[in-house]
């Protein structure tokens, strides 16, 4: 169904021109926004009803690696669960979620629980798939009889553990006949995403590449637009096959596409290899004070050549200010298309050229969470020149949001929330004269586009409260009742 009736949605006012006071209907033609307006007419199509809901364009994740964010969100995360009773239920609610899916979960700590851990327990849950749950702290694997049958481990009653269990651990994923990267897997990751409103991912996984999603799609494995990026050892077989940044996949749908070449040019802030201006302090056990780049400028210029020259935008993973810098030169002398993913550090002169060369920032605000103490610590009084998204807008950067899953969760809003609060843990903000506001932020995450209008492409998330209210303040975000890409249902919850 790519064709409907949306009645009764409030508009959100991304563009800030203001919007219809009153819920509007919307007319979905062939995955398309035809109308917009009070009153439409149903002509034949499905109504859908909104209820007042809000509703906005669906939410992009500029950059993922989406098969390591497929194996860590398989995981049913149980760090949670306060008593056996509490782990049980998580283990119903996915199976009754993900009835034909083994379920993996992690996180548990049974010390404090006022029952034992026992294989009875799981076996009480009307289910023929194996239940492994492992300890949060690695040692033990509480397993139902059917997991243990799988992994060739004798029967008994409580949990498996220490040694016995280090090596049925080992023989999880092959024996469990799925290694969390299958076509399924990664499906239900992106239910996940849509779940959250999510309707479109660059996905920069380091392997697998056109192929795999190419793969992906014909086992039926296609929910949400996808850009697909290659690496340098991909590069040389997309040439010739002809793929051009935005081209339609051979033998998929219009939501998978080429994305651009992805090139690593220098390091991180945590293992001391993000190539910077000054040197970190401290010692230094790589022997690069400043960090360095991963390759030489020439080595770095060729590949940029090559990708302009048969129509790939670029993405650039620069996290040091040299780094950026680096590859604004690059970019520059080589006409190159594209984006700087992460530009965590940088000088204020590089914003503005950024700007002039129409660099797009690909950042992931949540990183400023955990990088904040490494910063203050490695990078001492640079802190203010660190995920600058104020000096960016400002400058008239276009600013792309992400995660980088699964380095942070695929979770636009946890993105939105911190680039608006400098924070998202209750601790006080970061340098907050570098916050953007709610709306610039959401603007940031919708791949360019604005206020729903006519023309649009259906990709389109309902949502139950103000995704402009006070919601940023305190996670969770508003809830998504509805999410569709190209007109077609990715998520329902009302
Ligand atoms: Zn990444």
């Amino acid at each position: 169904m790519t064709s409907f009736l949306l009645r009764d949605a409030r508009l959100v006012d991304l563009d800030g021109g203001g919007t219809p006071d009153r819920p509007v209907d919307l007319r979905i033609v062939d995955g398309t926004v035809a109308e917009v307006g009070p009153g439409l007419a149903a002509e034949g199509l499905v109504e859908v009803a909104a209820d007042g809901r809000w509703l906005m364009p669906g939410l992009w994740d500029q950059h993922v690696h989406l098969t390591q964010w497929s194996l860590t969100a398989a995981r049913l995360d149980l760090a949670g669960a306060r008593s056996a009773a509490q782990a049980v239920a998580a283990v119903r609610e996915r199976l009754a979620e993900w009835p034909d899916a083994p379920v993996i979960g992690w996180g548990h700590r049974p010390t404090d629980w006022p029952e034992d851990p026992l294989v009875s327990t799981l076996d009480a849950i009307d289910t023929d798939q194996p239940v492994v749950l492992i300890a949060g702290d690695g040692h033990h694997g509480w397993l139902n009889t059917t997991a243990l049958m799988t992994l060739a481990l004798p029967s008994r009653e409580g949990v498996v553990a220490e040694g016995e269990w280090f090596a049925a651990y080992a023989r999880l994923a092959t024996m469990l006949g799925d290694d969390g990267t299958g076509p399924e897997a990664v499906l239900r990751t992106q239910e996940l995403a849509a779940a959250l409103g999510v309707v479109g991912v660059t996905d920069l996984e380091f392997a697998g590449g056109p192929d795999q999603w190419i793969e992906r799609w014909e086992a039926g494995a296609g929910l949400l637009r996808v850009r697909v990026a290659t690496y340098a050892d991909g590069l040389d077989d997309v040439v010739e096959r002809g793929l051009r940044t935005g081209d339609v996949l051979p033998g998929c749908d219009e939501r998978a596409r080429m994305g651009p070449l992805k090139i690593i040019s220098d390091g991180s802030l945590n293992t001391r290899t993000a190539w910077c201006c000054d040197p970190y302090t401290g010692p230094s056990p790589l022997g690069f004070p400043h960090g360095q780049p991963n390759q030489t400028p020439e080595e770095l210029r060729e590949l940029l050549r090559r990708a302009t020259a048969h129509g790939l935008d670029v993405a650039v993973h620069a996290i040091g200010d040299q780094a950026v810098r680096e590859a604004l030169d690059a970019i520059a002398e080589t006409g190159a298309h594209g984006s700087i993913e992460h530009a965590q550090l940088v000088c204020r002169d590089d914003v503005r050229r950024m700007a002039e060369l129409g660099v797009t920032a690909s950042v992931q605000p949540a990183h400023l969470v955990d990088d904040r103490d490494a910063t203050d610590r490695l990078w001492p009084g640079r802190g203010h020149r660190c995920f600058a998204f104020r000096w960016m807008l400002d400058d008239g950067v276009t600013l792309a949001l992400g995660s980088d899953a699964p380095v942070a969760p695929l979770d636009p809003w946890r993105a939105i929330a911190a680039a608006v609060h400098r924070t998202v843990d209750g601790r006080e903000p970061w340098y907050a004269e570098q916050a953007i506001t709610l709306r610039e932020a959401l603007a940031a995450s919708t791949d360019g586009r604005g206020t729903v209008a006519a023309g649009d492409p259906a990709d389109l998330v309902l949502v139950d409260q103000d995704p402009l209210g006070d919601w940023a303040a305190r996670l969770p975000a508003p809830a998504v009742a509805a999410t569709w890409v190209a007109g077609r249902p990715a998520h329902a919850d009302m």
